[in-house]
């Protein structure tokens, strides 16, 4: 049997932008700011050790703000997506600044690469209208639900309407994982590597949706200890053929489906 799989590496590229919004003082704005001197830095060092493109999830603000940055992601091979402009809470933004929002950051964002094709929510939050908003700027795929652990086609009110969800999980998150729990590197990587090792063995899974999908922070994985549990855990899904893939790559293909 074709035990094959896929994994998209994604990062969060929030910067400071969230800091910023809720005008905090200047320790925590430095925090994000760590993302931008160190985090990205050396995930990109990382993932060009391995030759693996990525997807990176870019807020507007911070692409204006770090031009040179977004443009070597671009530069680099990998995706950028979409997170909002200032990192906002989308369930609590009405439905015309939420359009606003949604088209002021792919306007910025393309201002970088032809075409943007996928949007992770902040704080995986989204309203009732985000995903029919998305579709109609010409989105096709979403990462921030959870119903499935694979990738799966979300259909959408307006007629013949769709995207394509590759979800997300708080377990597959470096945030909750090393800064709400202050899990040990261990703890971290044995978590990460089961889920993937199970996820092979699964047989239920149709074919062309054997992706997995992990939700990283250059702000929190950008650390010394913590980047090598990366390092690790790409070595490990390495020696089992993973092939790693940028989400629009697979998006294309599961969207013409
Ligand atoms: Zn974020």
């Amino acid at each position: 049997m074709d035990n094959n799989i896929s994994v998209c590496l994604t990062f969060d590229f929030d910067a400071e932008s969230a800091q910023v919004r809720q005008l905090e003082e200047p320790g925590r704005v430095s925090k994000g700011m760590f993302a931008v001197r160190v985090g990205i830095p050396r995930i990109l060092s990382l993932l060009d050790k391995y030759e693996i493109k990525a997807t990176f999830f870019v807020c507007g603000w911070v692409a204006e703000k770090y031009p040179e940055l977004t443009k070597k992601l671009v530069t680099g091979g990998h995706e950028i997506a979409a997170h909002g402009y200032l990192h906002e809470y989308f369930d609590t933004l009405s439905f015309d600044e939420e359009r606003s929002v949604i088209e002021k950051s792919t306007q910025i964002l393309e201002e970088f690469t032809q075409k943007i094709y996928g949007f992770r929510a902040p704080y995986f939050k989204l309203s009732e209208n985000t995903l029919q908003l998305l579709s109609r700027r010409g989105y096709i795929y979403d990462s921030s639900l959870m119903a499935d652990d694979h990738p799966y086609v979300l259909n959408l009110p307006e007629s013949s309407s769709k995207l394509i969800e590759f979800p997300v999980e708080w377990f597959l998150d470096d945030w909750v994982i090393f800064e709400t729990h202050q899990h040990s590197p261990n703890n971290a990587f044995d978590i990460w590597k089961s889920q993937f090792d199970a996820f092979l063995d699964m047989t239920d899974i149709p074919k062309g949706h054997r992706i997995m999908n992990y939700t990283f922070h250059p702000a929190c994985i950008g650390h010394a200890y913590r980047i090598r549990v990366l390092d690790h855990l790409i070595s490990h899904m390495k020696t089992r053929n993973t092939k790693f893939v940028r989400m629009m790559d697979a998006a294309k293909e599961l969207f013409s489906e």
